[in-house]
């Protein structure tokens, strides 16, 4: 099987690749206690129970959720053939649409690309190069970015790869009219009155405009969390922020999202877990664990 059927959606993981960084360089104050309890659950050939010894291993990936005869990608991950400033991701090639094709789908497939936030590793597949020019990779979508991190991007100068994307990733798109720019200001009105269907609920905080995408079609709920969760340490210890642009927001609204979603049945998608990436989140003594559900 590769999709989890919640009633009348399915939802595949088209995968990209994975990276990670020493664990001390990303989150310093980890301690071994932390590890320890993480290894009752989550087993990660590079994580031992040792920060000085592991590594904060991320995967990259999209998400595909078919629901009543649209085909939605949810982010788009790196992207190849891209210059980027950061090099683990400067002109990739790698299998993503043959990884696409696997699951059953063409570029043409797809209906609306939806993207959490316009971060370098969210965006990179919007577009593929063709005769020299950045051009919509999937030539039948509409594509969805939050306003607020439309205009953030399209100003700063401090990140760059963020301003390397936002140029050869999100304008080529907006150039060709494909891209809808959504106010997320006022959106949670709108979240409270569906229940069925797919929308997006802000969660400012890792990124000016960075949103939940949250879908349902007549059975158990699914949440795609993008960056507001990177790791399943994060779950023993939500105060541990990943590049976020605003921690304080960015922290208040992880610890809500686990609250929320805790032993609840919303099937959580993660944009940067390992494994299944998919799952639940379930109380665990003071703290929290992901069940990895396989589809
Ligand atoms: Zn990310």
């Amino acid at each position: 099987m590769q999709f989890h059927e919640l009633g009348r959606m399915r939802v595949g993981k088209v995968f990209e690749m994975e990276g990670g960084l020493p664990l001390p360089m990303i989150f310093p104050d980890v301690t071994g206690t932390d590890l320890a309890r993480l290894a009752d659950w989550y087993r990660d050939p590079d994580m031992t129970t040792s920060p000085d010894s592991s590594m904060l291993m991320l995967s990259m990936h999209s998400f595909i959720l078919q629901i009543d005869g649209y085909n939605i990608l949810v982010d788009a991950c790196n992207g190849n053939h891209k210059q980027r400033s950061v090099p683990p991701v400067h002109e990739l090639n790698t299998p993503y649409l043959e990884n696409l094709a696997a699951l059953g789908f063409r570029p043409e497939d797809i209906n609306a690309v939806m993207c959490t936030h316009l971060h370098f590793d969210h965006v990179g597949w919007n577009t593929k190069l063709e005769n020299g020019r950045w051009v919509p990779t999937f030539p039948n979508a509409r594509y969805i970015f939050s306003a607020q991190d439309y205009e953030h991007w399209s100003v700063q100068e401090e990140e760059p790869v963020h301003r390397e994307a936002f140029n050869d990733s999100v304008l080529p798109v907006v150039e060709a009219g494909k891209a809808e720019i959504i106010d997320l200001a006022d959106m949670t009105a709108v979240h409270h009155e569906i229940g069925d269907g797919v929308w997006l609920e802000p969660a400012f905080g890792h990124s000016p405009g960075c949103c939940l995408v949250h879908a349902q079609g007549g059975g158990a709920p699914a949440v795609f969390w993008g960056d507001v969760i990177h790791h399943p340490l994060q779950l023993i210890r939500p105060d541990l922020g990943l590049m976020d642009g605003d921690p304080v927001a960015a922290r208040t609204v992880r610890q809500r999202l686990i609250d929320r979603v805790a032993d609840s049945d919303t099937m959580c998608f993660s944009a940067h877990f390992r494994e299944s990436s998919a799952g639940y989140i379930r109380s665990d003594g003071d703290a929290y664990r992901f069940d990895f559900v396989e589809p």
